[in-house]
């Protein structure tokens, strides 16, 4: 039996648990928090295959400059003097090209698939009931501009093998009847699907910890305990533990976790901001993204519905700003002029931190330097869609097994 140490239980820590449970090892799970409403629950819930494109794209580098002034805009860096900063950003600008996203699509579209299959598997497993809905995606535009990019989209998505329509407004309005909509089209992907992330951490922390996962919540991990290519164990603020092998899903943080065994992942977080409503009498049938604004709404569980957006990469100690949380409110009513929403009071706002890697794919796989460290980490806006497929693939790494899928567009070494 081998002892197992998972720094972070975020949706990748618990799905690592979950795969490796399979195998009879022993496992406990570290966490600095009360692991109640960290990154993995207020998100947006999509499944999503759809997201073939990684965060490191053309344009992307051109529109954040073009939005650093603008305080509600979707996606801001906020500049500070940060070496960790620096080094990302560098990396970051060199990946954001046309052949990085054209080789980073199958890999991206493969462990999509496999984690859209394995979260299907879950449903069937008792004690799983996480809303789990199986009803697509509508992706809004609203410029010419964003209507060519769709077109092109749906033509690399059925490349890709995935099932993705162009709709126009009329069929969109059969979709979603009764709605005013000021929008061209949209695309549907019917190859994502959606669910209440809530419920799933709540499921994942009962299963694994009922079989016999321990978690060690309110610990963190401020050292490691080395012997050259090996590491013994870690240190927190109040224990020491010790194990065979250790992985490393400390999300928007796990930069700074690798920092203390020397390793270069480089990683900022992406701050986002979620609101939750009960009984709003705006609806829709299922999950949409607002192309241009950058904003998702999901339809969750019996009558919430939920609206977030944004992507702030800024320290993970900078207060939240309540201006980006109205950008995400003002935009929804440009794409449905009827429908007020009523700013939600501060305690009602939730934010949370995606851990961005420099080229926009994850990390996943053991570093050279050490026997013995597995990272899983660096899915940003991904995290939820790839939990599975990251934690089958971490429990076939530590189990010296085949990799269900290709993981070398993964290697976390890529940047040493
Ligand atoms: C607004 C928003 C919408 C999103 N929508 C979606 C979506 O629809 N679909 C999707 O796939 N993804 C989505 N994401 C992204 C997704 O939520 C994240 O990628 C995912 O939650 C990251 O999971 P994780 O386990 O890597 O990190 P986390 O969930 O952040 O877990 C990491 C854990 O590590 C712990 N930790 C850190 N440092 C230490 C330490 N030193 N010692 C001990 N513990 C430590 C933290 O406390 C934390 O609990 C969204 C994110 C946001 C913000």
């Amino acid at each position: 039996m081998t002892n197992i140490i998972i720094i972070g239980g975020g949706i990748i820590g618990l799905s690592s648990a979950y795969y490796l449970l399979r195998q009879g090892h022993q496992i406990t799970i570290i966490d600095r928090t009360d692991m109640l409403d960290g990154c993995s629950y207020g998100n947006a819930g999509y499944v999503s295959p759809s997201h073939f494109v990684p965060l490191a794209s053309p344009g992307i580098v051109k529109q954040g400059f073009k939005w650093m002034t603008n305080s509600k805009s979707p996606f801001y860096v906020q500049p500070r003097l940060s070496k960790s900063l620096i080094n990302w950003g560098m990396k970051f600008i060199k990946s954001a090209n046309a052949e990085h996203v054209e080789t980073s699509a199958i890999p991206l579209r493969d462990i999509n698939l496999l984690s859209k299959q394995l979260y299907e598997d879950l449903c069937n497993v008792p004690g799983f009931n996480f809303y789990y809905a199986n009803k697509g995606m509508l992706d809004f535009f609203r410029t010419d501009e964003n209507a060519h990019h769709a077109e092109e989209m749906v033509e690399t998505s059925k490349k890709l093998g995935l099932d993705a329509t162009l709709l126009n407004k009329q069929e969109v309005e059969q979709m979603e009847p009764g709605l005013n909509m000021d929008i061209k089209g949209a695309v549907y992907f019917k190859c994502d699907s959606h669910m209440y992330p809530n419920k799933l951490m709540k499921d994942m922390i009962a299963f694994i910890t009922s079989n016999g996962v321990t978690i060690k919540t309110g610990e963190e991990v401020k050292s490691f305990l080395k012997e050259t290519s090996i590491v013994k164990g870690i240190r927190t603020n109040t224990s020491e533990y010790f194990g065979d092998q250790i992985v490393i899903a400390a999300g928007a943080w796990s930069g700074e976790v690798a920092a203390g065994l020397n390793l270069n992942i480089p990683m900022v977080g992406g701050r986002g901001y979620s609101m939750t409503f009960e009984d709003l009498s705006f609806k829709i049938k299922q999950p949409v993204i607002l192309s241009e604004a950058k904003v998702a709404l999901t339809p969750m569980a019996e009558n919430k519905i939920r609206f977030g957006g944004t992507m702030e990469i800024t320290s993970t100690n900078t207060p939240p700003k309540m201006n980006r949380v109205k950008g995400i409110l003002d935009s929804v009513k440009k794409y449905f002029p009827d429908v007020e929403i009523p700013f939600p009071e501060k305690d009602k706002i939730w934010f949370g931190f995606r851990p961005c890697s420099a080229d926009g794919l994850p990390y996943i796989g053991k570093v050279s330097k050490y026997k013995n460290i597995v990272i899983a980490s660096g899915h940003a806006m991904l995290g939820l869609s790839l939990g599975p497929a990251t934690g089958k693939l971490v429990s076939e790494i530590i189990n010296e097994e085949a990799t269900s899928i290709d993981i070398k567009a993964f290697n976390p070494d890529r940047f040493n």
